[in-house]
Formats: structure tokens, sequence, C-alpha cells
């Protein structure tokens, strides 16, 4: 079984292979005298009353990351910022309904928040009479941003409007964009195949539109292959999504598309 523990400072490790109790308790029965046998029991139950209280949502999809990529653990509202379409937050501005990673509708994982540490400077929907088809974090010093899910680039090129922008394919009509970047991390190229929390480049300014250094990120769904590409894709809020919960069929494979 693999769990997620977290560390002192308040990330979530990589996963590792914990003891499962069955096998446990079938040796246990056979090796231990009868007047033992109860309480090896009581101890078995109580170790998988523990390995129960991982959160849901954080532990199956550890497997699927790319080695070095800590997910993060809660996302909190910028300071100082004044945040459009916040979402339902705490005092602390912490978001009340954040999990690390939220589930696509046919069950695969993806990360909510695809950066190192950031805050969140905009959420989705009508922002000053337009719409704004994503959410923006943003990080002091810029740090890296990663792909969300595994995929395939689409586009890796610079718009006069997103700047440094990327497009993913993660397969079955799924996409996402990540714009405004500073710099692409090297070997990067249309084709290219990546894994949930590799590294795509820097967060950064460029292009247009940008208040400061941000991540603008889209989760799209639909058909790429029209003349309007990924501008004829729906956008989707990912913090509206729901928690990924393991057993709903992860899928690390790369797509196809
Ligand atoms: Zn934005």
């Amino acid at each position: 079984m693999l769990y997620a523990h977290r560390r002192a400072g308040g990330g979530l490790t990589q996963p590792h292979i914990a003891i499962c109790p069955a096998p446990l308790y079938l040796a246990g029965m056979k090796t231990l005298r009868p007047p033992l046998r109860p309480l090896f029991a009581l101890l078995l139950i109580g170790l998988s009353a523990c390995a129960s209280q991982d959160e849901p949502g954080t532990k199956g999809p550890l497997a699927l990351l790319a080695p070095g990529y800590q997910p993060l653990e809660s996302l909190s509202l910028c300071r100082g910022i004044p945040v459009s379409n916040a979402p339902r937050h705490d005092t602390e501005r912490r978001l009340l309904d954040y999990t690390p990673f939220a589930a696509l509708s046919d069950g695969r994982p993806i990360l909510r928040a695809p950066v190192s540490d950031a805050c969140l400077s905009s959420g989705f929907g009508i922002r000053g009479g337009r719409e704004h088809k994503g959410i923006d974090l943003h990080q002091r010093p810029a740090g890296p941003v990663v792909a969300a899910a595994a995929g395939r680039i689409r586009e890796i090129h610079r718009r006069d409007d997103f700047g440094l922008q990327i497009i993913l394919d993660h397969g079955k009509g799924v996409f996402t964009r990540y714009a405004h970047l500073a710099s692409f991390a090297p070997d990067l190229r249309v084709g290219s195949v990546v894994k949930m929390g590799q590294e795509l480049g820097i967060m950064g300014r460029s292009g247009q539109f940008t208040r400061g250094v941000h991540l603008h990120f889209e989760l799209l769904k639909g058909r790429y292959d029209t003349p309007y590409k990924s501008f004829g894709l729906t956008a989707h809020s990912v913090l509206a999504l729901p928690a990924y919960r393991l057993g709903s069929q992860p899928n690390g494979a790369t797509p196809s598309g």
C-alpha cells in the first residue's frame, strides 16, 4: 500500500511501501500462543486505523509525480493584492475547498496548483466585465511551473497576449495552458512527453495584461483540431473540480493525442 506522509515542514513526501497488515495477521496467528492472539489482533486493528487516517485525495497520485516535485498542500489568497473571484476561504485566507489533486470527469488526477509554491492572485470567472478563463498563481521570487498532469506538448512558443506559453494535451479532450512564463525548461518542444509535476519553465510576466509575475493556468476541454485550436476549447475552473479519491481509476499513461 502506498501512503503519503506529512513532513515537519508541512509538505508531502514521496510515497513508500508500507507493510500490509493482512500477511502479518496470518503469520502472527500461526506463531503466537492462543493467549497472545487477541492482543496481536488489537495491535493490527490499530495499525489499520493509522493507515486510514491519510488525507483523502493525496496519496494515490503521488506515485505518478515527477521525482522531486512536492504538491502544494494548501493554497491561500495572496496578501496585499486584491484577489478577484476569490473562492471560499477562511480567516487565514486559506482556500476551504482546496486539495492538492483534483479529479477529472474520467477519474484521472490533476494538480490544482501546478507550481512549487504560490498564492492565488485571481480566481476563475467574470473579472472586470471580462471572463477570466483560468486562475492566476503568484510566487515571489518566481519559481518553477510544472505540468498539472501527464501529457504531451501541443504548443510551446511566444504570443503577444500570453507571452511564453505552453499548451499540454492530456488526452481524451483535456488540455492545460501555462502562460506568461519567463523561460521554458530546456529540451521541451512540440511533441515532448511530460510527467505530472515535471518542470515546464519559470513563472514570469511575459505578454500583455500582466500586473506582475504570475502563472495564468487554464484547464480546457474539447476538440483542439479546429481552426481555433486552443481558443476553440471550453475553459473550466480547476478549483471547482471534485477532490481526487483513491479508487477512481488513476491513469498515468501517456495520452495518444
Ligand atoms: Zn490569468
